[in-house]
């Protein structure tokens, strides 16, 4: 769903995000792709300590969700099972969902700056910081009227609403004479676009219908330069990549790269119920690759082109839509919570109903889980979308796959036959490694490494670290019999390089939540040292007893 939350912000937020990157970059999260020949746009490599971070967060989720899910609203258990479904399939499956003809953005280039917008949020125009009483406030919004456009005058949230006002005064009496309605909202995406280019406060933002905008492009300034005259015709612009299947490449061989895992899902409903004992309500999940050529991918991997999804299919009879609803938005959230994302900036925000997507409007609700990215803040980016899709998936395959009634679930219980509504928590296993990424990242000028990465200890990629205090006397031999013990059920490392305040600084920096020292007590007593990530507590245990610690630590 199409947030309104900006991913462009201010400048001083950034500094976070380019420290981050630079030691995911340093430290092996995450990598450019194809990085020796320049990288590609939009794609990203999970380095060796990323892959793990993920695998944690993909592991947890499908542990939390498919294998052991929560009881639900009645306290029952919930019948939850998992498929892996190719990410080409037939091109009907894109025909039925309407992806095919409606995942398309139009799209308005800018032929001089080759900046690119969406046309359904063009910008009427907007020229640097303004009071609203300028003459080219008020040119912004003759401008917009002129192309026959309703504008909406748009706020950036830390302005007083004077400037507003002004504007606001003038726009009415503007568009009282020409009859076109006006609008006042709160900031809105793209503006921030403008934000970055000289903190400008108040615009006039025109939210272009496409039939008013074709033919008449040439009117509109660029967003971007306030040139009149520069900007094309919208253009459709089909996010799905396109690919072949056998040897020959025409029409009929086209198929598509998959834009979200949840098809392979409904295509394989009934699959499903033939052959396990699921009884509705039950849920079908998923974790794949999905691709969408986005037109901008930017702020790291969280608009990216090649992404990976973690989607719920939850089937429900129509009438407990509301109930489940409301369950699975709560759920969803509250786990967030519970592998690390406690701050204030996770949220949940509740659609309002205009911004739903057709098939949900109907429905109980639809609400994001966001997370407020350093390159989002103030706003907040989606993490994962939670919907009532009611029955639309199904009936649309029942329909072009000619099965009709035969997809219908016939429920025992009820002596019934019916399409099942869904209840759809879909969400991003990227920019949930990424959500995890920031709120671990602390700066902390009182260690070597000048930062900590504080990830919960069930995320963390590596769970402990196995240092000999010195290359000798035993110690080595002590700690690889200890190392070889752990890495049996964790991901666990032993350094026997450089000096411990060193070696505690890559784990600082890799969020290693603890490191067990042998040193010559060891040799003595076997007992050794713990170091506590967070607090910088060293506490004395038994070798024997490290496996007990680790369990306990480490348990979900
Ligand atoms: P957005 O509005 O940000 O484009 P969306 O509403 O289109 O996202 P959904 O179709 O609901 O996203 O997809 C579910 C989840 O998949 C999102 O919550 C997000 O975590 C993830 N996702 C979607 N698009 C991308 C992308 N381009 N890069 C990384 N993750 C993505």
């Amino acid at each position: 769903m199409a947030s309104h939350t900006p991913e462009h912000a201010a400048g001083n937020t950034s500094s976070k995000m380019d420290k981050l990157t630079a030691l995911c970059r340093r430290r092996g999260f995450i990598f450019q792709s194809s990085e020796i020949y320049g990288g590609i746009n939009g794609f990203w490599d999970y380095g060796p300590l990323g892959v793990e971070l993920k695998r944690n967060l993909k592991d947890a989720w499908w542990q939390d969700i498919v294998r052991c899910a929560p009881p639900g609203p009645d306290g029952q258990p919930i019948d939850m099972v998992g498929l892996d479904c190719t990410i080409i399939m037939n091109r009907k499956v894109w025909e039925a969902s309407g992806h095919a003809s409606g995942f398309n953005d139009p799209m308005v280039d800018d032929r001089e700056s080759k900046q690119r917008f969406r046309a359904d949020q063009l910008f009427g125009l907007y020229a640097g910081p303004h009071t609203g009483n300028s003459a080219a406030d008020r040119a912004a919004v003759l401008a917009a009227v002129a192309g026959g456009i309703a504008p909406i005058i748009s706020i950036i949230a830390s302005t007083g609403g004077e400037a507003a006002e002004v504007l606001e005064r003038q726009g009415k009496k503007l568009f009282k004479e020409r009859n076109v309605p006006l609008q006042i909202s709160e900031i809105a995406a793209e503006f921030v676009l403008l934000k970055e280019r000289g903190e400008p406060r108040l615009g006039v933002l025109a939210a272009v219908p496409i039939d008013v905008l074709r033919g008449r492009p040439l009117e509109i300034p660029s967003p971007f330069t306030q040139k009149t005259g520069v900007l094309t015709e919208p253009r459709q612009f089909n996010l799905m990549f396109q690919t072949h299947t056998g040897a020959v490449q025409d029409d009929s061989s086209m198929a598509y790269l998959r834009p979200e895992t949840a098809q392979g899902i409904f295509a394989n409903f009934r699959n499903v119920t033939d052959t396990s004992r699921v009884k509705i309500p039950f849920g079908i999940a998923q974790i794949g690759k999905a691709f969408r050529n986005e037109v901008t991918p930017r702020n790291f991997t969280f608009r990216s082109r090649e992404f990976e999804q973690m989607e719920i299919e939850f089937f429900i009879h129509p009438e407990q839509a509301a109930e489940w609803y409301r369950f699975w938005r709560d759920v969803r959230f509250k786990w967030w919570q519970s592998i690390g994302l406690t701050s204030a900036n996770l949220q949940l925000r509740e659609h309002d109903r205009d911004e739903l997507a057709h098939y949900a409007r109907e429905g109980a609700g639809t609400s994001d889980i966001e997370y407020r990215f350093p390159f989002t803040a103030p706003g907040f980016g989606e993490l994962e979308g939670v919907a009532h899709r009611t029955d639309f998936d199904l009936r649309q395959h029942a329909q072009f796959s000619g099965l009709g009634d035969k997809l219908k679930y016939f429920d025992q219980q009820r002596n019934e036959r019916y399409f099942p509504h869904v209840i759809e928590p879909s969400a991003g296993a990227d920019r949930g490694t990424l959500a995890i990424l920031c709120e671990a990242y602390q700066d902390d000028p009182g260690r070597p490494s000048g930062v900590v990465m504080k990830f919960h200890p069930r995320m963390a990629p590596i769970k402990a670290a196995i240092f000999p205090l010195v290359d000798k006397d035993g110690m080595p031999e002590i700690a690889g019999n200890i190392y070889n013990d752990l890495r049996k059920t964790w991901n666990v490392e032993m350094d026997v390089k450089q000096n411990i305040g060193k070696r505690y600084a890559r784990m600082d920096e890799a969020g290693t939540p603890y490191c067990f020292t042998v040193d010559t007590q060891t040799l003595s007593d076997q007992t050794l040292t713990v170091r506590h990530r967070d607090t910088l507590a060293q506490e004395r245990i038994n070798v024997a007893e490290i496996r007990n610690f680790l369990s306990k630590k480490l348990e979900p």
